[in-house]
Formats: structure tokens, sequence, C-alpha cells
């Protein structure tokens, strides 16, 4: 079993027993009071007397016109989907653009796939239309259409209210591919509001607005051979359509509209993850094989200065950092979880090993893992499993989190835990943050924010020589 844990300042620190194998509550020893700017200080003051800060220079070897339409696309690989309309819905033949039928305020209509071909069918079954391509489904002006049992990214399946239009079309192997074909300022109204919680102050929501908006276009064509631009998950953006929207998130939508991230008169990569454990990083030490992208550099998350430390850490001044939460811009427990700025997983040896395995393949017995080289910010770009027949490694972000078993994120450090016997019991995996940690920290926009920072200045930080632009 795998335990896991997290804090923030004003919580109790939770530290996991050496020897920890078991997942009780009565085995989690050594509370310690804080964990914010108190023990941040104490840590300081220890490093200090220690003379563990160090100084390395250089480079570390170390390791206004129109919204175009995007076509989202929601559901795939379905047999039938149904579907409603509050103030009605109109049915068109998708290319040939006849009209076939309209369904009435909250009549359900069902399209299902037989034969290659598309079925609509209204509520009673009796009425069928049957078409190669597949319907439109289109709402009266600034109404929605709703679709039955989407499945979304964070609240499970559910109905959903979509604006603009809705496609059903035939996908592969008769099954359904369910696509909103919406323009980008009303599709981002549904995706700043899922990306980033609605509360977060408005400057950093209007941030998100900004980079959302430089993804979609960005990224907008990436499902081309699936018949959609987009998908509504985590892989482009998460987009929940009308039924997530929020007043707030809407207004950092209009009060940015048309405005992207430049570099160099090119529409800039706005990559922004949840939380960056307290320094971003390089792209190409997430994502090795990449080429260093100029705006996507690693930037601490905090004043250096302010907070008494010299950049970068130490291995073992790196450890310590990622033991505590110290009072970074992103450690903002009342604008999230707080286990998202510090965390640690404990797991069994052969949990580890049997992870490791399946990235790496087989390696005899597992006696230690190590990270062995690290990007500018800290975060992991290699770890080594030493086995008992080979050495395996194992490179870049993604594939480090799910080497060490689905972490939050390649900000890691391991520690192995003594057993009885020759092999470690289990390890202890201390992190950092959420996510990929390259561009905007979302939790850290919502900390500069919370201090007066605007939209503007916020994106300076996180996507340095970048311009705001605005396209249309
Ligand atoms: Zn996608
Ligand atoms: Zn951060």
């Amino acid at each position: 079993m795998v335990c896991r844990g997290g804090w923030g300042p004003g919580r109790e620190v939770v530290r996991p027993q050496v020897g920890f194998v078991d997942c009780g509550r009565g085995d989690v020893i050594d509370y310690r009071r804080g964990g914010g700017k108190r023990a941040w200080m104490r840590f300081r003051a220890r490093l200090l007397a220690l003379g563990l800060l160090v100084f390395v220079a250089g480079p570390v070897a170390r390791a206004g016109g129109q919204a175009p339409n995007v076509r989202i696309g929601l559901v795939r690989g379905i047999e039938s989907v149904s579907f409603s309309g509050p103030a009605g819905v109109t049915m068109d033949v998708l290319r040939g653009e006849r009209e076939v039928a309209t369904a009435g305020p909250g009549e359900v209509w069902e399209v299902g796939g037989e034969r290659g071909r598309a079925r609509l069918a209204d509520p009673s079954g009796e009425r069928t239309w049957s078409v190669r391509r597949g319907f439109r489904l289109t709402p009266p002006e600034g109404e929605v259409v709703r679709v039955y049992g989407v499945e979304g990214h964070w609240d499970g399946v559910m109905d959903r209210d979509y604006r603009g239009a809705i496609e059903v079309r035939r996908g592969g192997r008769g099954r359904l591919v369910v696509v909103n074909v919406v323009d980008v300022e009303t599709y981002l109204r549904g995706v700043v509001a899922s990306e980033m919680p609605t509360r977060y102050p408005l400057e950093a929501l209007k941030a998100q607005a900004v980079a959302a908006r430089g993804q979609a276009l960005m990224k907008a064509g990436r499902h081309r051979r699936e018949g959609f631009d987009l998908c509504s998950g985590q892989h482009c953006q998460v987009y929940g359509g009308a039924t997530s929207e929020d007043g707030r998130t809407d207004a950092a939508v209009s009060e940015t509209r048309g405005e992207v991230l430049m570099y160099n008169r090119r529409l800039a990569d706005t990559l922004y993850s949840s939380n960056c454990g307290g320094h971003t990083a390089n792209n190409e030490d997430y994502w090795p094989g990449q080429r260093p992208v100029p705006y996507l550099r690693g930037r601490p998350d905090f004043d250096a200065e302010e907070l008494g430390v010299e950049l970068p850490l130490g291995e073992e001044e790196l450890k310590q950092f990622l033991k505590y939460a110290p009072p970074v811009n992103c450690n903002q427990p009342w604008y999230g979880r707080s286990s998202a700025i510090r965390w640690w997983s404990v797991a069994p040896r052969e949990e580890v090993a049997e992870a490791l395995r399946e990235e790496a393949g087989d390696f005899g017995e597992l006696l230690d893992v190590r990270v062995t080289e690290r990007g500018e910010s800290g975060i992991a770009r290699e770890v080594m499993a030493v086995g008992s027949r080979r050495l395996v490694r194992v490179r870049g972000g993604g594939a480090i989190r799910r080497a060490l078993g689905g972490v939050n994120s390649a900000f890691v450090a391991v520690e192995p835990v003594k057993g009885e016997g020759e092999f470690p019991a289990a390890f202890v995996i201390w992190g950092a943050g959420w996510g990929h940690q390259v561009g905007m920290c979302q939790m850290g926009a919502a900390g500069l924010a919370g201090r007066g920072w605007d939209y503007r200045e916020v994106l300076a930080k996180y996507y340095p020589g970048c311009e705001v632009v605005r396209r249309y």
C-alpha cells in the first residue's frame, strides 16, 4: 500500500516515520507545528549555521475582429447520445444543411449509429431520420443544447449545456463523435472556469484567460483526424461548456478579449500548471529532447533576496527545501489544496519496483532509487534504479512521475527506508508542487494577484520576454 500526505503552512507538518510501511494513523510521528514562515526561518537559520548554502555561478551542469470558431470534441466512440434544449433545438443534416426537424423545449431526442449511418429519433422513437454523416443541433440565439452523460475531467459523467452548435457525426466503426462548434471566446468561458478555481483573484483569472487563449489557438487542429480541433480534457484544456461558466471567469475572458502572448511576433506556447513547488521548470528539463524555449525558463517563484536563499540549491539543501513549505508565491493554502505545495509518498519497495519495471524494464531486485540528474529548477531529469541485475535510467518528467508510482510532479527527492533484511523496506518520495511546472504557476499567479500584481505583470513573470498582443 502506498501512503501519501501533504501539508501547507498553518497546518501540522506530518512527516512519515522512518520504517513506516503501514498507513495507520499511529505510524505517523513527529508532528511539527508551522511549516510556514517560522519553520522556514528555523530551517534557514540551520542552513546558515551549517554553512550549507552554496554559491554556484553560471549554468548548472548538475543537473479586433471576429473570434475564430473552434471545434471541441466532447465525446468519442459512443453508440448513441441524447440531447435536449431548454428553448428548443433545430436539427440539420451535416453538409447538406437541410433542416430535418425541430425539438420543442425540453424534449429529449436521440442520435444513434447504425450500419454506417447516423439515425435521429424523436422522443417517442416513432419518427426517425437516417443519414450518412450526422446532424447539427442548433439552439436559438443565446441558448444552449443539453447533452446527456458527458464525461468530465473533474466531475465525472453528467448532463452538460453547451453554447454554439453541437455536431453529432459518425466516427469509426459505426460509433459517434459529439463536437461543440463554438467561437474561441465562448469556449474560453468554459475553460477558465474549469482550469482555475473561480474564487481566485480576478487578475489571476485574467492571466489564465490569456494563457488558455494562446493554448487554444496554438493547439487547435491537433485532433483534426478525429474530426475536431481540441479535446475537452486535460490533454488540450479542460472545457466544461456553459455548465461550468461563472460570472468571475466570464469577466476575466471578456476583459482580455482577443489577447494572447507573442514572442518575436509569433504566438507563444503559454503552458501552465497547477503548482510549481517554488520554482518553475525549463521546458527541456521536463521534456528532454525539446529545444529550450526562450520564454519557458525555470524561475524561482519567490523573491530570493526576501527569502534569503542562493540559487540553485545543492542536493542536500534541495532535500530540505522539499521537506518544508517555504513562503513562496504558490504556497497559498487558502487558494487551493495545501498538499499541492509539498507532499510525500511512502511506498513499499516492491511497489516502487513494479512501477519502475513498467517504465524501464526488468532489473532484478530493486536495491536503490536515485535522482541522478536535475534541471536548473531542481526537478528530476533522470532517475536511476539500482537493480541486482542492472541499472536502469528513467528520463523526463512524465516517465519519472509514472516510474515513482504516479506522483504529482517530478520535483522530488527519494530516500530509502532501511528494512530488516539487506534491501530497503520502502522508499519515501518527498515532492513539491503539481503538474509539469513549466510556464505559469497557477497558484503562484493567485498569490501574486492577491498581493496586487495585475495580469500583465503576472504573465511577464512566468513568460519572460513575451508581450501581450490583441489578435482580434
Ligand atoms: Zn486533446
Ligand atoms: Zn509556483
